[in-house]
């Protein structure tokens, strides 16, 4: 045994010093505890505008800020976890790079790429939240050739273009290219689930593009022929990225409009799902915790 743990266990024997022993005895493993988690390395959150990420950073403890080119960083904990907030900006390339920054800057344990987003499935309200089973890239394609004059029609393009081919040599790699979530993430997600009160919580496929499609039948294109259970303009790029350097990631999306049911926008769901993204964050890092 120790000196340090003998010590606390003789001290400990004398009844009347008891209660006080028992405090201390508490607070050490507080400490101790809040050691372990401190050697994790932190979890990047990721939200691409102010409403989808400063509610999240307002809420870290130990928070400095650090701003890299354009993309800003906020390091400090939650829950004694360390945590990364990154405001990546719209769209693919913003996500990417602020993606490739964060994982070469602070080598996370895992990504989480959240914020709101558009309903293509007709089941779905708004502040409905899905967990990207899959990210899939919708703005990708190879078009049918077509003479001047013959016009362009986006539900002709039938030929989804893989921009990560596994096959480097192949000129036109031809495939719809599904990310799948990192299996430990998702379970976390599912985990904290009963937490999030505002609506249902279901497993589906984010699409992403630098596009806000208002067609619906072009929506319904991509529902039925991508899987698709809500589009926006980051997850997949994301995904790609971190699928590059082997970090765990998972897409979390609140549908805050659905043109295929009616759902107006809602901005105030940009919060709602923060609020859920910081539970399922803590779920994870409690699980790794376990397991390292
Ligand atoms: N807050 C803005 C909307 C943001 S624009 C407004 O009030 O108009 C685009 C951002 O919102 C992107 O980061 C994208 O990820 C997300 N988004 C939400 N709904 C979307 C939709 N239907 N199509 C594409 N992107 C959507």
């Amino acid at each position: 045994m120790q000196l340090k743990s003998f010590l606390t266990v003789a001290t400990c024997s004398i009844s009347v010093m008891l209660s006080a022993c028992n405090n201390e005895g508490s607070s050490s493993v507080t400490q101790n505890n809040q050691d372990e988690k401190l050697k994790l390395q932190p979890i990047v959150i990721q939200g691409a505008l102010p409403v989808e990420s400063e509610q999240m950073a307002s809420k870290l403890d130990q928070v400095s800020t650090e701003t890299i080119g354009g993309w800003k960083f906020w390091k400090g904990t939650y829950q004694g976890y360390p945590v990364i907030i990154s405001k990546t900006r719209m769209g693919m390339s913003n996500s990417a790079a602020a993606t490739a920054i964060a994982i070469e800057r602070y080598k996370p344990i895992a990504i989480i790429n959240q914020g709101t987003s558009g309903g293509h499935d007709p089941k779905l309200n708004v502040y409905d939240i899905v967990l990207g089973k899959y990210a899939t890239n919708i703005g990708a394609f190879k078009t049918p050739s077509k003479p001047v004059g013959a016009g362009s029609d986006a539900l002709q393009w039938h030929e989804a273009f893989d921009v990560l081919p596994a096959d480097e040599t192949d000129p036109e790699p031809i495939a719809i290219r599904k990310f799948e979530a990192d299996p430990a993430l998702l379970a976390a997600a599912h985990q904290v689930q009963p937490l999030y009160k505002q609506g249902k919580v279901i497993e589906g496929t984010i699409g992403s593009a630098d596009v806000w499609n208002n067609e619906l039948d072009r929506i319904q294109f991509f529902y039925q022929n991508y899987g698709t259970s809500v589009e926006e303009m980051e997850a997949a790029s994301v995904a790609q990225i971190a699928s590059q350097f082997n970090v765990p990631f998972l897409g979390i999306r609140v549908v805050s409009n659905n043109i295929t049911n009616g759902g107006a926008y809602d901005g105030a769901t940009g919060e709602a799902c923060q609020e859920f993204v910081l539970n399922v964050a803590t779920a994870y890092m409690k699980q790794r915790l376990k397991t390292n």
